[in-house]
């Protein structure tokens, strides 16, 4: 095989962006995220597009799905630039899988399983740092000085997403576009389900390994 193409599946707060940037540095594949496209493209203009709201920014800040031909035409690109590539935040519906299941092969999907009350504790503590988007909790991975990055100095941020309330419209918008997806790979047999409640580097050899198993 050459470099593996894997689909990282998760709630909001599963773990997907911490382990998709150890995968990307093991396997020297892309880290490809539709959530930060999204972030760094937050004013793009949709209003020539029929759609509820006329940027990503106004979807995001509601936690809503931002529409699907502007997400789809994020993660085209960004695959056919890759060679391999960890997919983080995509598909978020049936029909957004449907649509990457058209334009490439898999070879390994795996879910991160974190319960409900895990994940709002886990968004809700998180930081990220404004310059380079390393990624922190309060609580459960501290940075060495309050408010500090300790990649790159950067001043660390609480997303406009990760309130309370909108923490619980993502869980609920997932539960009702996102499990399905999940559902259908489980059906299709190809899904290697991982205990997300684990520490980060217990949950990352179990990763490891179920990426390792699909290269064979
Ligand atoms: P996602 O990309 O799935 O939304 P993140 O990787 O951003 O999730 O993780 C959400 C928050 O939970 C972050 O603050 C991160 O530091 C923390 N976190 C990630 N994995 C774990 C873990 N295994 N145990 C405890 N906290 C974690
Ligand atoms: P994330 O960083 O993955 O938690 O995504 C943050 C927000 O970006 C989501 O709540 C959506 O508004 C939007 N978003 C990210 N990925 C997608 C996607 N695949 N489809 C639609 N909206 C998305």
């Amino acid at each position: 095989m050459s470099q593996p193409h894997v689909l990282l599946l998760g709630a909001p707060g599963a773990g997907k962006g911490t382990q998709s940037e150890r995968l990307a540095e093991a396997f020297d594949i892309e880290h490809v995220t539709t959530g930060d496209a999204l972030r760094a493209n937050k004013d793009m203009d949709l209003s020539h597009m029929d759609t509820e709201y006329d940027t990503p920014r106004a979807y995001m800040e509601a936690g809503e799905l931002v529409p699907d031909e502007v997400v789809n035409e994020i993660v085209k690109t960004a695959l056919e630039e890759a060679d391999g590539y960890v997919l983080d935040g995509y598909p978020r519906n049936l029909d957004q899988a449907e649509y990457l299941s058209d334009i490439t092969d898999l070879d390994a999907v795996i879910f991160l399983d974190v319960s409900e009350d895990e994940l709002v504790d886990r968004l809700t503590g998180r930081r990220v740092c404004d310059d380079c988007g390393a990624n922190y909790h309060v609580e459960f991975n501290p940075p060495e000085t309050e408010g500090v990055c300790d990649k790159c100095g950067g001043d660390l941020i609480q997303r406009d997403d990760d309130t309370e309330d909108t923490v619980r419209e993502r869980l609920r918008v997932y539960e009702e576009n996102t499990e399905p997806v999940v559902e259908h790979y489980r059906d299709e047999g190809v899904l290697v389900e991982i205990d997300g409640e684990d520490t980060p580097d217990d949950v990352f050899d179990a990763v490891k390994s179920a990426v390792e198993d699909a290269a064979n």
